[in-house]
């Protein structure tokens, strides 16, 4: 008995179903089920919403999420190797939990899902910054989604909340910071997981805001901050050189010299800079 549910400790469950740890997949484990109940506590009253996990391994966050409520959890796995410890959490909690053997850079996981919806997951590593750039960046806001709970490597988590003139700052903390609320609400040390990874990490809430804290589009902004970042030693007048025609124009009618470097720049100026560039 594990604590917060009737199933087996999770070290039991990944030696009954031969779930070794293996690092191509981006797999640290998190055993102890008061932390998962812990973090899944950090996505809010789950009771009336559908939660999206996205790599659940051997289902510690997947049995948190559960025990602290939630309505109905889909999980995402790409390891065929945790489907039957997944369906044990299943029959555990009947009509709750409905899992999907996947990668989740290819399913599309609202057809399985009601609104409602917030994501909770202990990332792979390897996906984890792709799929968060994805959820931030949809054509329309709101998302599908109304926050995301999400563990990063710590510096990952540090770029998502940086703050101009920080050398974090770059285009994670400007397109999560365009949309959401963002902070960093529990830091683990590599020991909370098997095997430990080499660094720490972070768990990050991001609350979706209702709209945008500045008008911009998604592509078009995200297109500029790469741009600058990409080369963010260079003045902005020579690393956008390439994304329009008139760059020094432009930068100044966003209110930015174009002799400043990009981490200067606050996120009011990179949606204005980006408003300028989408008039053609
Ligand atoms: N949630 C579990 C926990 O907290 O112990 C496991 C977390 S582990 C860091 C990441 C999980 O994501 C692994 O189970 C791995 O197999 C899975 N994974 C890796 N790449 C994936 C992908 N593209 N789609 C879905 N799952 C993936």
């Amino acid at each position: 008995m594990a604590g917060i549910d009737t199933l087996p400790p999770l070290r039991d469950v990944i030696e009954t179903h031969g779930i070794a740890a293996r690092k191509s997949l981006g797999q640290n484990f998190l055993l102890d089920l008061n932390l998962t109940a812990k973090i899944a506590r950090q996505a809010g009253d789950l009771s009336e919403c559908d939660i999206l996990e996205i790599g659940p391994g051997p289902g510690g966050l997947t049995r948190g999420l559960l025990a602290e409520g939630a309505r109905k959890v889909l999980a995402i796995e790409k390891d065929e190797r945790c489907m039957a410890a997944l369906a044990e959490i299943s029959e555990a909690y009947p009509g709750k939990l409905n899992v999907i053997n996947g990668d989740a850079l290819e399913v599309d996981p609202m057809a399985h899902l009601t609104p409602p919806i917030r994501v909770a997951a202990n990332l792979p590593y390897n996906v984890g910054t792709e799929l968060l750039v994805r959820w931030l960046t949809p054509k329309e806001w709101p998302p599908f989604w109304q926050s995301l709970t999400l563990m990063f490597q710590k510096e990952v988590a540090e770029r998502i909340t940086a703050q101009p003139g920080s050398k974090a700052y770059g285009r994670l903390g400007i397109l999560a910071q365009w949309r959401t609320d963002a902070r960093i609400v529990i830091n683990l040390p590599p020991e909370a997981f098997s095997p430990p990874p080499k660094v720490s990490s972070a768990v990050v809430h991001l609350k979706a805001l209702e709209k945008p804290r500045f008008d911009a589009d998604a592509a078009v902004l995200s297109k500029v901050v790469a741009a600058a970042f990409n080369q963010r030693r260079k003045m902005l007048r020579s690393s956008l050189k390439g994304v329009a025609s008139d760059m020094e124009d432009r930068l100044v009618a966003a209110g930015i010299k174009p002799t400043d470097r990009a981490e200067v720049v606050p996120l009011e100026g990179f949606c204005a800079l980006a408003r300028e560039v989408a008039k053609g």
